[in-house]
Formats: structure tokens, C-alpha cells, sequence
């Protein structure tokens, strides 16, 4: 059977705003008032990426590779997951074409950070930092995004056979 060239995927997270912890997001630490909750460092936007990525080369999700209760994940800075990510579909063959990251999100404001984001992800996935995309919006008010109870991120990623 043939299989294409090209593969698309698409991830989608969500992380609870607390008290007391950093704000992490598509590798960046991101000053606000409150941080998301997890066990690793709970970097929603990456963690959606890494599920899109995964997902396009159908291979499972960050969970079944990362789990939430393995203590080599506590803490991790989800930068070597995403790097670990590139490297599980590197060894199935695939490049990376393009990733497109939306972030859910009440406050911060993110838009002042979105170069510095790009060219991060672009260096972890090796590709320029034009082919990734960073975009932010709020939920209007609405539900728990908008409530400020939490962050949500969905991406898609283009992968290709090389
Ligand atoms: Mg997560």
C-alpha cells in the first residue's frame, strides 16, 4: 500500500492556572501572576505541539511516551520532551514541515512574546523560525479559559516522509 509524503496532526492541552508556580509557555517563562499546574513544567502550547507532531506520524501521544507519574518527568522542561519528540520521528523517518500553535488564554498578554517563541520551537525542531506559527487569543470571558481558571493550546504540525 502507499503511503503518502505528507502527514498532518493535531494536539490539543489543557493546564490549571494556580498560584505559586511559573508560567511556562512554548518554552518561554512568561511573568503573570499565576503558573500552570502539572508535572512537568506544564507548558500547554508545547505539550499540544508535541501531541500534534506525534499525532501526525500516529504515534501515540506525549503521555504514552511521558508519562505523568514516570519521576524522571517532575519538573521536566518541556523544551526536552519536544526535543525528545523530534527525535522519536527523526528515527520513524519524518521532517518537520510546518507547526501552527494557538494558545488559549484570558492573561497574560502574549503577543510581545511570539518572535522569542518561534525562534525557540524553530531551533527544537529544526526548521525556520517563518514555519512556525505562535497566535493567542481569549475566550471572550467565556468558559474556563476565559474564567482564568486554566489555559488551553491547540497546534497542528505538517510532517513529510525524507
Ligand atoms: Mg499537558
Amino acid at each position: 500500500m502507499m503511503k503518502p509524503s505528507f502527514r498532518t496532526g493535531l494536539g490539543y492541552d489543557v493546564h490549571r492556572l494556580v498560584e505559586g508556580r511559573d508560567l511556562w509557555l512554548c518554552g518561554l517563562k512568561i511573568p503573570h501572576t499565576h503558573g500552570l499546574l502539572g508535572h512537568s513544567d506544564a507548558d500547554v502550547a508545547i505539550h499540544a505541539l508535541c501531541d500534534a507532531l506525534l499525532g501526525a506520524a500516529a504515534m501515540r501521544d506525549i503521555g504514552y511516551h511521558f508519562p505523568d507519574n514516570d519521576p524522571a518527568y517532575a519538573g521536566a522542561d518541556s523544551k526536552r520532551l519536544l526535543a525528545a519528540v523530534v527525535e522519536l520521528l527523526a528515527g520513524a523517518g519524518f521532517a518537520i514541515g510546518n507547526a501552527d500553535v494557538t494558545i488559549m488564554a484570558e492573561a497574560p498578554k502574549i503577543n510581545p512574546h511570539v518572535p522569542e517563541m518561534q525562534s525557540l520551537l524553530a531551533g527544537i525542531m529544526q526548521i525556520e523560525p517563518d514555519c512556525v506559527s505562535v497566535k493567542a487569543t481569549t475566550t471572550e470571558g467565556l468558559g474556563f479559559t476565559g474564567r482564568r481558571e486554566g489555559i488551553a493550546a491547540m497546534a497542528t504540525a505538517l510532517i513529510y516522509i525524507v
